[in-house]
């Protein structure tokens, strides 16, 4: 890749303190920019962030194409495993919310939970996303579709029975200000349910550079069930759950980037990657384990607004 693109240093999202501690340089796997990308750790408050970022402008640019991973749906094989994953969280969440209670999705990528919670459910739905593509093809089903950030939304105070982000807080440029904001427009007892990477996975360990979940430069915020917690309750949020669900396709995800950071071909690597059922089924029983022990590479929580 030869496009230009503007780094910038940031400081801690969370306390904005900028004393810190490496961690590791990561490159880009997705579109083969050269220059690594700084991880550190917060030296005050203990979370970890990407140092050097692209400036928003090429980020937006350069890492979110129109062929991103998460626009994208998949095999047939992929959609039924997130069907299923889909309807373990309409479980979780229909307890909670009313008869035709209106729920907000925030970047719903390809949007199949949307999707399932508008076949399965009665709630009105909603969903911000920046892509202008992705909020056409979603609106035929019947989704209320906000073309811009979440802050641009501008929702009224205590409007939404619920708000779900599934492996979008970690790409935030402001975590910390957006958990305020959906604070903000959640009804009191209102539901914010959000998954993402698991900083604390045993698999980081292992696959080091090559772990799926530093994804630079678009992750930028890397929680552990432990600081998110933290930074959720004090914003004004109860913990309801803490859940380290089974995602089969993420260590193969890994191992294909460590095949290509060997040299090995792309074509090759994806033998083994995240597409490849018979290598997913073959490294379950390790992601079974790596649950049970609560140090696999995700964790989705349930919080409820005081
Ligand atoms: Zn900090």
């Amino acid at each position: 890749m030869t496009e230009t693109i503007q780094i910038h240093h940031v400081p801690c999202p969370r306390c904005k303190s900028t004393d810190f501690t490496p961690v590791i340089s990561v490159l880009d796997y997705l579109v083969d920019y050269p220059e690594p990308f700084a991880v550190v750790c917060c030296n005050s408050c203990g979370l970890a962030y990407l140092r050097t970022q692209p400036i928003f402008d090429d980020l937006m640019r350069v890492f979110y194409r129109s062929d991103y991973i998460s626009y994208e749906e998949g095999s047939w094989l992929n959609r039924q495993r997130e069907s299923f994953k889909h309807k373990g969280r309409i479980r979780d969440l229909a307890s909670h919310i009313p008869a035709n209670g209106k729920v907000l999705d925030i970047g719903p990528g390809a949007a199949s939970m949307l999707r399932n919670f508008s076949l399965e459910t009665d709630w009105r739905l909603h969903a911000v996303e920046p892509n202008r593509d992705i909020c056409q093809q979603i609106a035929k089903w019947g989704i209320v579709t906000h073309a811009c950030t979440l802050e641009e939304a501008n929702f009224d105070t205590g409007s939404f029975d619920a708000v779900t982000m599934i492996h979008v807080l970690e790409h935030l440029p402001d975590p910390v200000g957006t958990i305020h904001e959906i604070h903000r427009i959640l009804k009191p007892g209102g539901l914010f349910l959000t998954e993402q990477p698991n900083f604390k996975s045993a698999a980081r360990n292992m696959f080091r550079d090559a772990w799926w979940g530093y994804h630079a430069p678009r992750h930028l915020t890397h929680f552990t069930p432990d600081n998110l917690k933290s930074i959720l309750e004090d914003a004004g949020f109860d913990t309801l759950s803490i859940r380290h669900p089974i995602r089969p396709a993420c260590n193969p995800w890994s191992f294909s980037i460590r095949l290509e950071n060997l040299g090995i071909s792309k074509k090759v690597a994806a033998l083994f990657g995240n597409r490849s059922p018979i290598f997913i089924l073959l490294m379950l029983p390790f992601e079974v384990l790596l649950s049970l022990l609560k140090r696999n590479d995700v964790f989705e929580v349930l919080f409820c607004k005081r």
